[in-house]
């Protein structure tokens, strides 16, 4: 059931995850048709066939789905109705229920829970008096989120005091929310992990995440944490993928707290904590997304360095040609027009022997 070279796989959605999906697809021999509706994706660049449209335009989604052996999606805000409409038409990996499961904040806490996984204590708010009795009940720091469609921080509110409840709220604009705990962690660390057609898991090593104005600055490879937690990362990863009946690449982010582990989100995709891959491994986390996908055995996610990932956000770009002449640094560049504020341009990653002491 492997995809032969010469087959073509739909990537719904077009930014810089497609794009280094497609560029990891081209070096085993498959081709990708990228479906998206902004005119200037990155990923177009570089990718056999495009289709420009809105993922509610069933015309063209029955078309692309036609085209293609398999869909998969770059980024996890893809209307679930456009993901049910394909699914009886093409293959869909990862399915539909992991990411319906993986938009909501609220479920994915749940699954984690039913697991027998920490996340920090939550509650469901819709409307200001429920948001008032659930601070009540968990108790402050929290952090309001919209329950789906945030990212990068975006969307959240974080509540000291009783009088910031009020304007948290208005800034949800009455979007269903979700309320957490502030967890007091030591770091953040991250398992990008894959799950094949025929149930296979393979783990990359647990990375360590630094982020700067909610915005992943840097991973850090091998993370600065015990043993122990790292095997308990990728356990707890791997019941997650089986339970969803994942294939794929995906992302599980967790926060390290002074007592342990606590999961705070999973993306159903190929994850920035996993681009340090691309430079450290001999099959990267692109490679690896693409061969599940695609019903290929998955690669071999041993790391052969150290490495150092950090990304390049708007005007950062403008020292590529400095680092472009640096030893041991793998330079990616997204291929952006324009370098606004805090937009991901691209990302290098530094790598350095092995060190085992
Ligand atoms: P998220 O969009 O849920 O990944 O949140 C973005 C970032 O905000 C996280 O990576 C954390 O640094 C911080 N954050 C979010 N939720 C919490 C929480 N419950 N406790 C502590 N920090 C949080």
């Amino acid at each position: 059931v492997a995809l032969a070279p010469g087959s073509t796989i739909g990537i719904l959605g077009g930014g810089q995850l497609a794009r280094m999906l497609a560029l990891a697809a081209a070096r085993i021999g498959l081709k990708c048709h990228i479906f998206a509706p902004e005119l200037d994706s990155p990923a177009f660049q570089v990718s056999a066939e495009r289709t420009v449209a809105g993922y509610a335009d069933e015309v063209a989604l029955k078309t692309f789905a036609a085209t293609v052996d398999v869909v998969t999606y770059e980024f996890e805000n893809v209307p679930g109705a456009c993901v049910s409409f394909l699914e009886p038409l093409v293959p869909v990996r990862p399915n539909s229920r992991a990411l319906a499961t993986t938009q909501n904040r609220i479920h994915e806490k749940t699954l984690a829970n039913s697991l027998g996984v920490r996340t920090a204590a939550f509650a469901p708010v819709n409307s200001l008096t429920e948001l008032r009795s659930a601070v009540t009940k968990i108790g402050m720091p929290a952090v309001l989120k919209t329950n789906s469609m945030g990212y990068d921080g975006k969307g959240q509110a974080k509540l000291l005091t009783v009088d910031q409840i009020e304007p948290a709220w208005l800034v949800m604009r009455d979007a269903p929310s979700i309320i957490e705990k502030f967890v007091d962690f030591a770091c953040e660390v991250s398992v990008v992990a894959a799950r094949g057609l025929n149930g296979t898991f393979a783990a990359y090593d647990v990375a360590e995440n630094i982020h700067r104005d909610h915005i992943l600055h840097q991973s850090i490879v091998p993370a600065r944490i015990a043993e122990d937690l790292k095997i308990k990362a990728v356990d707890v990863s791997r019941r997650i993928m089986e339970e969803l009946d994942y294939v794929g690449v995906m992302g599980v982010e967790f926060f390290v707290g002074h007592d342990g582990l606590y999961v705070n989100e999973m993306a159903p995709r190929v994850h920035n904590s996993g681009h340090w891959t691309q430079d450290a491994c001999v099959v990267s986390q692109f490679e690896q997304h693409v061969r599940a996908v695609a019903g290929w055995p998955l690669g071999d996610p041993a790391r052969h360095s150290d490495v150092v990932m950090t990304n390049l956000l708007g005007d950062d770009i403008r020292q590529w040609c400095e680092l472009a002449g640096q030893s041991r640094v793998g330079l990616h560049i997204y291929g952006k027009a324009e370098a606004r504020n805090g937009r991901k341009m691209g990302h290098f990653n530094s790598i350095t022997p092995i060190n085992k002491g």
